[in-house]
């Protein structure tokens, strides 16, 4: 049953057997649910639950009429990392860094793996130049771990771009985000950018 097999429950019921059936139903419940919306290597939230969560924060903000910022970071080259050290230690790279996001970001912001080695961070009731500066934090901290790869250690560093709420749509959000980080990466990488900079 807790493969997936559903039984009937026939009266007279007998209590232990309820027992065990609403244990293996919330059990399955709660499994699907973790497949459906965390990224399998990182444990965050994927892309869609992500872009989800960001409604639920727009409409949030809108009600209690608070801020609201949207964050995406990109590994830098990290293509080279796989190319160099291979793909486990690029796997390895990105546990690491959401590991990381998870432990320096506060429990109500939500962290998502947006794609491949980009990430997406939504910080509720923050103004953008304090997500700046928490995101810049995190970059210079990240930048400075060492990462192994067999008798060897190198260092990794990624871009953010950060935009604040403007009472618009989360896709609008997300755009200027992702402008944001474009400018990081265009102005040499490594670095925090500010839509309103
Ligand atoms: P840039 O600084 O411009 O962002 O360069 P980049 O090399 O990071 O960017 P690019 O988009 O060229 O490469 C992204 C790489 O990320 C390519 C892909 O192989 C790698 N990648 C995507 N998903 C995974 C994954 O799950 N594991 C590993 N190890 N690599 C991944
Ligand atoms: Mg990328
Ligand atoms: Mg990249």
């Amino acid at each position: 049953m807790s493969l997936g097999g559903d039984d009937f429950l026939t009266k007279p019921i007998d209590p232990k057997h309820l027992i065990s059936t609403i244990h293996n139903r919330g059990r399955r419940a709660r499994s699907l649910l973790a497949l459906m919306i965390r990224d399998s290597l990182t444990g965050l939230f994927n892309h869609t639950h992500t872009l989800h969560l960001l409604d639920q924060e727009i409409v949030r903000a809108r009600q209690k009429d608070q801020q609201l910022c949207f964050a995406m970071i990109d590994i830098d080259y990290f293509k080279k990392v796989n190319d160099t050290f291979g793909h486990p230690i690029g796997d390895r790279v990105l546990r690491s860094l959401s590991m990381f996001l998870k432990q320096r970001l506060r429990k109500t912001d939500h962290i998502g793996r947006y794609g491949g080695e980009e990430f997406a961070i939504i910080l509720p009731d923050t103004r953008e130049s304090d997500a700046r500066n928490v995101l810049n934090e995190i970059r210079e901290r990240f930048s400075e771990l060492l990462q192994p790869a067999g008798d060897r250690e190198f260092n990794v560093t990624f871009s953010c771009g950060v935009a604040a709420w403007k009472g618009d749509t989360s896709q609008a959000l997300c755009e200027r985000a992702d402008k944001a980080l474009y400018r990081s990466k265009a102005e040499g990488r490594n670095c925090v950018t500010a839509a309103g900079d």
